[in-house]
C-alpha cells in the first residue's frame, strides 16, 4: 500500500486496468476466463495460440479466487485511483482521469455508473462539495469530440442549432488552448452538478449527428475548474491570491481498432480520427512518463489531435494524470483486451 501512494508521488500519469465480470450474454454464451492475476502480474492466456502475456500496472482491479472472479468495486475504483486526484486538485494542481478500452468493456460503467453503482465522476463531485471551503468558486462544463470536432453538451434541448454546430478550439496566450463559447455552469452544490450532467450524457452521442450509436465513437469531457481564494497576510496587509485547478474526467472512444476493409466513407474517416486521438494521447502519456522518469524535457505531440491539444495545459506541467484501462475477461475479446493491455502499458 505504501508503495502504491509512493508511486502516484512520483510519477505523472499513474496506470491501472480494470477487468469487468461476465456479462449476461457472455455467461449464455459460456465464455472462458482469459485473464487472471498472479500477485500483482495480470495474465492473459490466449485461447487459441495457448501463449501467455504477463502486464504490471501501478494497480489491477480484477482478483481471482479458486477460480471465482472476485471484481473491484466502484468504491474501491474510485478510492484508489480518483480521490488522490481530487487531493491533487485542492493543492492546486491540474489533473486527468482517462477511460480507455473497447466498447463495452466497462468505461462508462466506471466513469459514470448507475444511482445505486455509481461511478468516478459523481462520487468525485459528491466528495468535493463536501471539501470545497468557502472561498471557492467551481464551474462545470461537459463536452464531446467527435470527429476532431467539439460539441457542447450542456447546451439545452430547446437549443438544438446551436447543439448541432461544433466550437472553435482558440488559443489563449497565457492559458493555452481552449474550447471558444462553452458552457460553463456554476455549480456551489453536487445537486447544481446532478442536475446538469444526465442532461448532457443523454445528449452525447447524438449532439453531432442525431445518431443514437455514436456514443461509442466519441470522447466525453467532464471538466470542472476550482478557483480557490486563499488570503494571506504580508505585513500587517491582507493579500488575495487564487489558485485555479482544471480536473478532466475523460471517457474515451471505443478503442476497437477500426477495421479497414469493412470500413469506408463516414465510417472511415470517424475510425482514423479516433485512431488518430487515441494513439496521440497514448504518445503523450508516455512522454510524459518518460519526461518524469528521465527528469529531461520530452517532446509531446499535443498539437497533433485536438483532444491532446485542449488537454495541454492540464497534462503538462503542474499536473497529475491516471488513466483507467478496462477490459472483458472473456476468450472471445482477447485481441482488443491485448491491445488494450499493451496500450495501458506504454503509458506507465
Ligand atoms: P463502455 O462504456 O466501455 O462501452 P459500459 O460501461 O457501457 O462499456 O459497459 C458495458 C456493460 O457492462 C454495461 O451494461 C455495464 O453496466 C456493464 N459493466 C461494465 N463494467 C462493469 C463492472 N465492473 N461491474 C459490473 N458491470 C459492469
Amino acid at each position: 500500500r505504501q508503495q502504491d501512494s509512493f508511486k502516484m508521488e512520483n510519477s505523472a500519469v499513474t496506470v491501472a486496468v480494470r477487468v469487468r465480470p461476465f456479462s449476461a450474454r457472455e455467461k449464455t454464451e459460456k465464455a472462458s476466463q482469459v485473464i487472471f492475476m498472479n500477485g500483482q502480474e495480470m495474465i492473459v492466456q490466449h485461447p487459441e495460440s495457448k501463449q501467455s502475456y504477463s502486464f504490471t500496472y501501478d494497480f489491477s482491479f480484477c482478483s481471482v479466487d479458486d477460480g471465482d472472479p472476485a471484481f473491484a468495486s466502484q468504491k474501491t475504483v474510485y478510492q484508489t485511483l480518483a480521490k488522490p486526484l481530487l487531493f491533487r486538485a485542492f493543492e492546486g494542481f491540474n489533473t486527468c482521469l482517462f477511460a480507455y478500452g473497447q466498447t463495452g468493456s466497462g468505461k462508462s460503467y466506471t466513469m459514470m455508473g448507475f444511482e445505486e453503482e455509481a461511478g468516478v465522476i459523481p462520487r468525485f463531485c459528491q466528495e468535493l462539495f463536501i471539501k470545497l471551503a468557502s472561498m471557492c468558486h467551481v464551474e462545470m462544463s461537459y463536452f464531446e469530440v467527435y470527429n476532431e470536432k467539439i460539441h457542447d453538451l450542456l447546451v439545452t434541448r430547446e437549443e438544438p442549432h446551436q447543439r448541432r454546430m461544433p466550437l472553435r478550439v482558440r488559443e489563449h496566450p497565457v492559458h493555452g488552448p481552449y474550447v471558444a463559447e462553452l458552457s460553463a455552469n456554476v455549480v456551489s452544490s453536487y445537486t447544481d452538478i446532478k442536475v446538469g450532467e444526465p442532461l448532457g450524457n443523454k445528449q452525447r452521442a447524438t449532439a453531432a449527428t442525431g445518431m443514437n450509436d455514436k456514443s461509442s465513437r466519441s470522447h466525453s469531457v467532464f471538466t470542472l475548474v476550482m478557483t480557490q481564494t486563499k488570503t494571506e497576510f504580508v505585513e500587517g496587509e491582507e493579500h488575495d491570491h487564487s489558485i485555479i485547478s482544471r480536473i478532466n474526467l475523460v471517457d474515451l472512444a471505443g478503442s476497437e481498432r477500426c477495421n479497414s476493409a469493412q470500413t469506408s466513407g463516414e465510417r472511415l474517416r470517424e475510425g482514423a480520427s479516433i485512431n488518430k486521438s487515441l494513439l496521440t494521447l497514448g504518445k503523450v502519456i508516455s512522454a510524459l512518463s518518460e519526461q518524469a522518469l528521465t527528469r529531461k524535457k520530452v517532446f509531446t505531440p499535443y498539437r497533433e489531435s485536438v483532444l491532446t491539444w485542449l488537454l495541454k495545459e492540464s497534462l503538462g506541467g503542474n499536473s497529475k494524470t491516471a488513466m483507467i484501462a478496462t477490459v472483458s475477461p472473456a476468450g472471445s475479446n482477447v485481441e482488443e483486451s491485448l491491445s488494450t493491455l499493451r496500450y495501458a502499458q506504454q503509458a506507465r
